[in-house]
């Protein structure tokens, strides 16, 4: 192998990192992960990090997990991968079982792809031709929540658009209707939360009822929007949403990428609000943080809809090479063993506890922290320059960056969304490693915010 001076040497010259601004990568001495143990990883000078974020909120179990690599050695040892385009194979039927016996009641069917954002797309794309194959030619439209985000394929960004990142592809999009989400309210124009709350179902009424016949599908980030800053929404709200949606016949769209699979402290976050949406996206955290798969769950209404003789054309004409790799499956199998071996939902209760305890005894009480906002293990804590007029620090003085470089160099990897800096450990991380991920953020938001 070359040595690591001369590996890091071809980073800078050839590779591309994803949500990166590659000038500033170009300038730093990357930091090169060699191996992962439990919920640390480990560095090429042999450092180890708490993974703060479970590298990219999708880890569960930890790192190098024997049981997760066993399914996927086994799985290796039959086949790495074979098609479900006229085909089938064991993994993908026995996780489909599994996962319809998990899910909300009434989701009945699962499609495979590959992402978060592929599972998104697959959703859009049935409710669209749902409506078109059940005589409903007019419902060709979407509404989604402001501040929110369903990954990055043209379909996803257009219910999730960001002036900053996508107003590149503007012209290439479909625009979605937007609502306005509770936090919205309460945090711009100041209101109560109850106000605020009552304020996004009016706005979700008044559209939604004025729209219905237009409108094909609505898609939420249920109960926390993650990647646009970490909004809890209060709890009613994608109830609210469920009963509008059924009252005036638009399919409800819920995009737990980030939330599913306990981050929130249920299976699913759609649980916390008992709703079965029309159809569910999962990604991330399916195969436990380990191989990129995702399926996107429906109900039997939606899928009686495709069905017919070929030559009437109503085949979901849609998939993807790795679509159901039996590997992914395999591993997100034993990953489902292991949330009931582990009752891994059941110690969430305690874990979430003590997180909210060391949130409030040391986070919360720092100066420029205006907003520690938290749902199960999902966390983001606000800065801001003038925490009294709860201004923003200028975006060119970088301040969340640098706090999750302190905590770096504290041997812990948080991530920034602009000055929000963002926990969210696998749902493995110990107690004691609850309090090292917070003290290691707290030491660095006041090295960088009070010093
Ligand atoms: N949907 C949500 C709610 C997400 O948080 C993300 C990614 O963060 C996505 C979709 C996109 O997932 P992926 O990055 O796997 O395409």
């Amino acid at each position: 192998m070359p040595s690591l001076e001369v590996l890091k040497q071809w980073d800078h010259q050839h590779l591309w990192h994803p949500f990166t601004p590659m000038q500033n990568w170009t300038d730093t001495d990357p930091l090169v992960i060699v191996r992962g143990e439990g919920n640390e990883l480990i560095d090429s000078a042999g450092r180890r990090y708490l993974d703060g974020v479970s590298s990219l909120w999708c880890n569960i179990h930890g790192h190098n997990r024997p049981e997760l690599n066993a399914a996927l050695e086994s799985q290796l040892h039959e086949i790495a991968h074979s098609t479900l385009l006229g085909l089938t194979h064991i993994p993908a039927i026995e996780l489909a079982k599994r996962l319809i016996d998990l899910s909300p009641p009434g989701l009945a069917r699962v499609f495979y792809s590959d992402n978060g954002s592929t599972s998104v797309e697959v959703a859009i794309r049935m409710a669209l031709q749902f409506w078109q194959l059940t005589g409903r030619s007019k419902k060709t439209k979407l509404v989604s929540l402001k501040d929110d985000y369903h990954g990055d394929t043209l379909g996803a960004v257009s219910v999730g658009y960001s002036e900053t990142f996508h107003r590149f592809y503007r012209s290439m999009l479909p625009e979605a209707l937007r609502l306005t989400p509770p936090h919205v309210w309460r945090w711009r124009e100041w209101l109560s939360d109850e106000e605020a709350l009552d304020r996004a179902i009016d706005e979700a009424r008044r559209l939604l009822s004025q729209h219905c016949d237009e409108l094909a599908a609505v898609v939420i980030e249920p109960v926390m929007q993650g990647a646009v800053g970490m909004w809890p929404q209060p709890s009613g709200y994608v109830r609210a949403l469920r009963e509008l949606t059924a009252k005036h016949d638009i399919l409800l769209v819920c995009d737990e990428v980030a939330t599913g699979f306990g981050r929130t402290g249920k299976m699913f976050a759609c649980e916390q609000e008992e709703v079965s949406p029309d159809l569910m996206c999962l990604a991330k955290g399916l195969t436990g943080g380990y191989l990129p798969l995702a399926a996107t769950l429906t109900t039997e209404r939606i899928y009686s809809a495709f069905l017919g003789p070929p030559a009437e054309g109503r085949t979901f004409y849609y998939g993807h090479t790795y679509t159901g790799n039996p590997i992914g499956c395999a591993v997100a199998l034993a990953s489902l063993d292991l949330f009931k071996t582990d009752r891994v939902i059941e110690h969430l209760v305690g874990k979430v506890e003590r997180l909210t305890t060391r949130l409030t005894d040391r986070i919360v009480p720092l100066r420029h922290v205006v907003d520690v906002r938290q749902r199960g293990l999902m966390v983001g804590i606000e800065l801001a320059g003038d925490p009294d007029t709860r201004t923003a620090y200028p975006a060119a003085d970088r301040v969340g960056a640098r706090v999750t470089d302190v905590a770096r160099a504290h041997h812990v990897i948080v991530r920034p969304l602009g000055d929000v800096v963002v926990l969210m450990p696998p749902l493995s991380v110990k107690p004691d490693e609850i309090d090292r991920l917070v003290e290691a953020v707290h030491d660095a938001i006041v090295t960088v915010t009070e010093i």
